[in-house]
């Protein structure tokens, strides 16, 4: 099975569905259908190709924390696409890029979050993913800048690979314009449409057709035209026409003939594969997530549906980047919790849980983050803290539920250091202290602690 690496934008669309054959049209104030889907030239490429059978990779830029990214994050999985996100919390994300037609509104795109990504971010990530991984090929999307391009061309031409490019709009197609020749003729295609095509220098063209870079060049109803060294292959329609045009349809086209191309089919087999996935439409029907159930959704957000809390599960995930922001933990464990439940009831066990979530939420920072981290137990991260700070929001936090509630709870205290693992663990060895000693209390190593 080959593994490519797409590396690109993956973002959420809204469409008005004028396309679609069961829309009502989107015109005079009549409600049109709609879709809510994941998408961006390395998604639905990648989508197509995994629903082909490959088993591709993306390497995507997106905001941490931020809603969009939870949802993405979700799809991906459920898709089971492997995915490397490179995240920061000092990338922007702009909310809903509005598109007009006509003077209707017909999508909304959330735009990916590449543009401010710092180049040595970008670098470390790709020679990190180059190293741990054996891939076949490479996919790269127009949405990266010129620069980001570049460097994504210079640490891939060592590997003598196929690199397949696929343009998304005439002006970011000009992206190219800037870089190196001699580093560009290392792209085996290039997928666009005719307006992009436009777009590009001329000598760039010829340059790179001349050192045997093929152009695979969209004309809407008018079927393709591919540019080669030595012939131009024009198809008729088979075609963009029939299915109309849709969003994505450019790389749904670019995903089918890459997937044959990389089979070793012939030109013509590889353009007409790519037609037929243009009319099936592949990624658009996987990519919906308006299908997301109600509740997955907490799941997809990373927060745990009984006490609203984060989860163990994302902790897992994002523990790694958590030491930069974070300057202790706080493991709190409820106090002889199950006798809560054998005496009252599992329901009323669960509403206890939901008060005391709700009461170390109200102790904390809204620059602290608390995770539900077993059963009856909870992780708190405090940011920025002196160990006399953090054993004051510890005692708090026990005080008031010792006050509010018809539970105690012990809490051990560490500082994160440079090992979350292991600040986890002290943690733990603390709280433990805490509850052979008596329970309701907390427990600190820090010096002064009693
Ligand atoms: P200790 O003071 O040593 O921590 O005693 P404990 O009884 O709190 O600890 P133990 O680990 O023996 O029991 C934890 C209990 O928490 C048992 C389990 O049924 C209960 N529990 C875990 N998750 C939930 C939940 O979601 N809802 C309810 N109602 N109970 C839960
Ligand atoms: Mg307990
Ligand atoms: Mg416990």
């Amino acid at each position: 099975m080959q593994t490519p690496l797409a590396i690109g934008s993956v973002h959420i669309d809204i469409f008005a569905d004028t396309f679609s054959e069961f829309s009502l049209p989107c015109v005079n104030d009549l409600p049109g259908s709609f879709v809510i889907s994941v998408g961006g030239t390395a998604f639905n490429v990648a989508s197509t190709l995994k629903h082909l059978g490959m088993n591709p990779f993306i390497l995507t830029s997106t905001k941490r924390n931020s809603l969009f990214t939870y949802i993405i994050k979700y799809k991906l999985k459920e898709l089971d696409l492997n995915h490397y996100f490179i995240s920061d919390n000092t990338l922007n994300e702009s909310a809903f890029l509005a598109l007009r037609q006509n003077g209707d509104l017909f999508a909304a795109i959330t735009a990916s979050a590449w543009d401010n990504l710092p180049q040595p971010l970008l670098e470390k990530s790709l020679k990190l993913l180059l190293s741990e991984n054996k891939f076949d090929f490479f996919i790269i999307d127009c949405n990266l800048s010129s620069n980001h391009i570049e460097t994504v061309l210079k640490l891939l031409r060592n590997c003598r690979l196929p690199i397949y490019v696929c343009a998304t709009s005439s002006y970011k197609i000009k992206r190219l314009s800037s870089i190196n020749l001699r580093l560009l003729t290392k792209i085996t295609a290039i997928f666009l449409n005719t307006f992009e095509f436009e777009s590009l220098e001329k000598n760039i063209v010829e340059g790179l057709i001349k050192n045997g870079t093929l152009f695979f060049i969209t004309e809407g109803e008018k079927g393709v035209r591919v540019l080669t060294e030595r012939k131009t292959v024009k198809f008729p329609t088979i075609s963009f026409a029939s299915s109309k045009s849709f969003s994505g349809a450019g790389d749904a086209f670019a995903a089918g003939v890459i997937y044959s191309l990389q089979k070793k089919s012939s030109l013509e087999k590889a353009i007409i594969f790519g037609l037929n996935c243009v009319s099936a439409k592949i990624h658009s029907r996987t990519a919906n997530i308006l299908d997301l159930k109600i509740e997955n959704i907490h799941e997809a957000f990373g927060i745990d549906r009984l006490t609203l809390c984060y989860t163990r599960n994302l902790f897992e995930e994002e523990k790694e980047s958590l030491l930069k922001e974070y300057s202790h933990i706080l493991l709190a464990d409820i106090d002889h919790f199950k006798k809560i439940n054998d005496t009252y009831g599992h329901d009323y066990g669960d509403y206890v849980l939901k008060e005391v979530a709700k009461i170390i939420k109200k102790c904390i920072r809204s620059t602290d983050k608390v995770y539900r981290f077993g059963g009856e137990e909870f992780l708190i991260l405090l940011s920025n803290t002196t160990n006399e700070q953090a054993r004051m929001i510890a005692e708090r936090i026990r005080e008031e539920i010792s006050t509010n509630t018809p539970v105690t709870i012990t809490i051990g205290i560490s500082e994160c250091g440079n090992n979350i693992d292991l600040a986890v663990k002290k943690a733990d060895i603390l709280l433990y202290q805490g509850k052979t000693s008596g329970r309701n209390k907390v427990v600190s190593s820090a010096p002064g602690s009693k």
